[in-house]
């Protein structure tokens, strides 16, 4: 194992072995069909870390058929939820017994913190878990009051075989978001994990069997999405596909599905998020949230505060602060404790990211520090911040998803609503003001799924999460994250004689 090593003076024993490279299906590894695999890349040094197998639509279609017959026949869906519950519960344990392992994988295969995938992304993922574990055995419809004589209620039903799609920036817990609560709803299902990070789902797939998951229940194909992805979005025996990713895949999600079966689809997409900092606010805490609403992740999030508006009065202030802690922000090895931002995903996404730094240049903003590739190898790029950006200028109405902030000055607060809501996306919004009827106004103003007062990122698996306009629809998380795979049934009877 060549990165056993040990990277930048980094403990060497916190490089796990890679136990995991081949697809699961129906309870077992096994090679692809045509025996392909591909590369997964350490972003910290650009090194092959492990190849895993490579799936495509033949792999798809004997996974599908293991977790049809998983869902129409086997005992999954007919197991009291309670039941099921307590798989869950054990499939959350040895998440736990294997945190550190876990967090390891994601910090070499996507360039995470591992601090953070300790502290925040394994827990959050093991809280899923055991959050919809609670909603398993709470799954029930209702008594309808009909004004005919007619006796009605309604059942609520596993949606049937899922296909979920994730992405590489939190591997972890968009595994579970999209896992946990169609597993307590009984539906049976097949990930098609990101092909840049796919280690860590290959792990959960081995601890789901080890926790007594009957077999075709949570099977995981990896491959790339134009191929796996784009056999599970066409399959015509999947009930559901659920999407978090780029709009524009998003897009040819949509397409597959209404040219296919017309299966239910629930996307989360990309995102351009303004944070909106008021004259009042304290102006050391909004630059470190800004900093932070943009750097954190290296800005691989889809909910990224990347468009800051600033209101004139504290504009300066703010714009000095923020530079001298974009300039303290450390870049380093995800692994070493004191390090703020590991590298970019993989060089895809740091030539992007470079090549919206030098369109930002080129439209005439004027970049205030950043903008450089950090160190010699790896995809490492400065926190990256832009002042007198305009907002037509496509450094502040596309997705970047990396370190690069756009800053722009507002007067008054309706012209603050305004240029916050005039983007095609709709994730999120930042607000930052001591006024709790500004920060009420404006929540209700902005067109997007979630709104932080004078915090950003905050999360719960009780928060449900998702898009308005082009940033998608449905919500992950929360109990509408629950819902979506539930069917809805309504069954009918005459009613004779009823006293009323
Ligand atoms: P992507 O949308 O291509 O990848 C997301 C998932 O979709 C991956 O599992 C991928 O294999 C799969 N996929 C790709 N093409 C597919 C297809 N034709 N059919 C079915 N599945 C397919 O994202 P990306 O190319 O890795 O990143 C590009 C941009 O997407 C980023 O720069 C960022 O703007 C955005 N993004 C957003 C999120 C988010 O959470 N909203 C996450 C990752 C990326």
């Amino acid at each position: 194992h060549p990165h056993n090593n040990g990277v930048n003076g980094m403990a060497s024993h916190q490089i796990p072995d890679i136990k995991f490279t081949k697809l699961f299906i129906n309870g077992s590894f096994v090679d692809s069909i045509k025996g392909r695999t591909l590369e997964t890349v350490d972003p910290r040094n650009g090194e092959v870390i492990a190849r895993i197998a490579e799936g495509d639509a033949e792999d798809v279609e004997v996974t599908v058929k293991a977790a049809r017959e998983a869902f129409d026949d086997g005992p999954w869906p007919r197991m009291s939820g309670s039941q099921r519950a307590r798989i869950m519960h054990k499939f959350a344990d040895l998440i736990e017994q294997n945190l550190e392992e876990l967090a390891a994988l994601d910090s070499i295969d996507g360039g995470k913190l591992f601090l953070w995938g300790k502290s925040v992304d394994i827990p959050t993922a093991i809280e899923y878990l055991r959050y919809y574990a609670g909603a398993a055995d709470k799954v029930h419809g209702e008594v309808l009051k009909s004004i005919r004589s007619l006796h009605a209620y309604t059942l609520k039903e596993p949606i049937g075989v899922v296909g979920h799609i994730i992405p590489w920036n939190f591997p972890s817990i968009m595994f579970f978001l999209k896992v946990a609560p169609a597993l307590a709803a009984g539906c049976t299902m097949i990930v098609k994990p990101a092909e840049q990070t796919s280690l860590s789902a290959l792990f959960y797939a081995h601890l789901a069997k080890k926790a007594g998951l009957p077999d075709g229940v949570l099977n995981v194909v990896t491959g790339f999405g134009h191929i796996a992805g784009a056999a599970i979005s066409n399959h015509m025996d999947i009930d559901m596909v659920s999407f978090t990713g780029s709009t524009e895949v998003g897009r040819l999600i949509m397409q597959a599905a209404a040219t296919s079966n017309l299966k239910s689809v629930s996307l989360e997409l990309g995102g351009k998020s303004p944070m909106i900092i008021f004259d009042d606010a304290d102006v050391d805490q909004a630059a470190m949230l800004a900093l932070n609403g943009v750097a954190f992740n290296k800005g691989e999030i889809c909910v990224a505060g990347s468009r800051v508006y600033v209101q004139e009065g504290i504009y300066d202030e703010f714009v000095k602060k923020l530079v001298e802690k974009a300039k303290a922000w450390k870049l380093g090895d995800p692994f070493d404790s004191s390090t703020c931002q590991g590298p970019q995903i993989d060089m895809k996404q740091f030539d992007k990211v470079m090549s919206y730094i030098d369109i930002g240049r080129e439209e005439g903003a004027t970049l205030l520090t950043g903008g450089k590739r950090w160190g010699t190898k790896g995809y490492y790029i400065e926190p990256t911040v832009f002042v007198d950006v305009k907002d037509d200028m496509r450094i502040a109405t596309e997705e970047i998803f990396g370190p690069v902030m756009s800053i722009m000055k507002f007067k008054t607060i309706e012209e603050a609503i305004k240029r916050a809501n005039a983007s095609k996306y709709g994730l999120a919004a930042g607000i930052v003001t001591k006024d709790l009827n500004v920060a009420n106004r404006v929540s209700r103003s902005i067109r997007s799924g979630i709104i932080w007062i004078n915090c950003y990122f905050d999360f719960d698996a009780d928060f449900p999460y998702g898009g308005y306009k082009q940033s998608g629809f449905t919500r992950d998380s929360g109990m509408d994250g629950f819902h979506k795979y539930l069917q809805v049934k309504t069954v009918v009877t005459p009613l004779q004689d009823s006293p009323w």
